[in-house]
């Protein structure tokens, strides 16, 4: 089966971990704030914290942005649980902004519609978290601005989107959002096992996410050498060297995972010549990083029939992704479809892209592809 998607590890990886299991520090060494101060300085954002996961990056995000009981959190529907899930865990109330069906990203005009009819009825959400799917910015200028008209915080689900452009700088500056997430997941644009980071250029959320991160101890010069305080209750979300050491060596290949990516999808735009099908819309503010290379079928039949030929000739498509709404927690809970989610959702599909896709396999899903419907 050729998967849609799939890590890249090579023996310097390997050896520059067997490095740090032989040294004196497995975790809270010197390998975690290297990995921040690399990944800070590639995204030109001010402050980093890596932490074990970016659902606990999320997590930590909507609490230093003070996100908790009777809060509202809106974000995409089109994208992993996680996204929503991080307001829950602070006792904060979830809704959903619906998206452009062809691109799966935040709209911006349903963004602007439901923003004033909330400040109408005096429900603004605290935060909103837009995502980046497939590794494509959303319109983060046109969202700052209208965050900032109703003053609601902005965190960017970017964990798609490492290595992603907009507006000619990196994803992660964060010069529309307060905070940004990444997600170094193994199936993701670089990979530490699991982790997550959480980029921001505020140092009153920077420390803030440091705390929490471990315990919300904290420890102060006025203190002596052996004290350490808890103000908050914390978590103990902290990334191992270990990790980090991985995700160092990773880093040094991320401009050749983009090339490589961005080479498949310029492929699949050239190569693939069936109607039946035609990839998501993709924008000319910047360009994505191709997480994931999305699909447009013509309607859910077409969608089913696709998937099952492609596993059929062994090619493992996924579906990116079921509507949060749909999934029965959240159902239960109230939330209701979007008619541009759906839309969405009921057409599309992932094709394989990843570093590791050789040319033949490359050439042989394409003519899988082509080949789709023709009796
Ligand atoms: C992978 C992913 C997450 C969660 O990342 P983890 O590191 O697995 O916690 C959150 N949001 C989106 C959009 C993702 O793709």
């Amino acid at each position: 089966m050729i998967p849609y998607g799939r890590q890249n590890i090579i023996e310097e990886d390997i050896n520059d971990v067997c490095e740090t299991l032989r040294s004196d520090f497995l975790t809270q060494g010197p390998k975690v704030a290297e990995f921040e101060q690399a990944i800070s300085g590639y995204c030109q954002a001010k402050h980093a914290v890596a932490v074990n996961s970016a659902t606990s990056a999320l997590h930590l995000a909507c609490l230093a942005l003070g996100v908790g009981v009777g809060d509202w959190v809106w974000t995409s529907p089109i994208s992993f649980v996680a996204s929503a899930n991080c307001a829950l865990y602070c006792n904060a109330k979830v809704d959903f902004v619906d998206v452009d069906a062809d691109s799966g990203l935040m709209s911006v005009t349903a963004l602007e519609e439901k923003l004033a009819t909330a400040f109408a009825e005096g429900k603004l959400p605290k935060v909103i978290i837009p995502v980046h799917f497939s590794g494509q910015s959303c319109d983060m200028q046109a969202i700052s601005i209208t965050a900032k008209k109703y003053k609601v915080h902005v965190i960017e689900d970017a964990c798609h989107a490492l290595g992603a452009d907009y507006l000619e700088s990196k994803v992660g500056n964060c010069e529309y959002s307060d905070i940004c997430v990444f997600s170094f997941h193994p199936v993701k644009m670089i990979t530490t096992g699991e982790g997550g980071i959480a980029l921001t250029n505020s140092i009153t959320y920077y420390e803030k996410i440091m705390t929490l991160r471990s315990h919300g101890v904290s420890k102060s010069r006025q203190l002596p050498p052996w004290a350490y305080e808890q103000h908050h209750l914390g978590y103990n979300y902290r990334m191992s060297d270990i990790a980090a050491t991985l995700g160092l060596s990773q880093l040094k290949r991320l401009g050749n995972f983009v090339t490589k990516r961005r080479h498949i999808a310029t492929q699949y735009k050239e190569k693939l010549n069936n109607f039946r099908f035609k990839p998501i819309l993709q924008s000319k503010q910047g360009e994505s990083s191709f997480h994931l290379y999305p699909v447009l079928v013509t309607d859910s039949d077409t969608r089913k029939a696709l998937y099952d030929y492609l596993h059929l000739n062994g090619i493992a498509a996924q579906v990116h992704y079921i509507p949060i709404y749909q999934q029965p927690y959240y159902k239960k809970m109230g939330c209701v479809p979007l008619p541009n989610s759906e839309r969405c959702y009921e057409r599309i599909i992932s094709l394989p892209i990843f570093y590791d896709l050789t040319s033949d396999e490359l050439n042989f899903v394409i003519q899988t592809l082509n080949d789709f419907g023709e009796a």
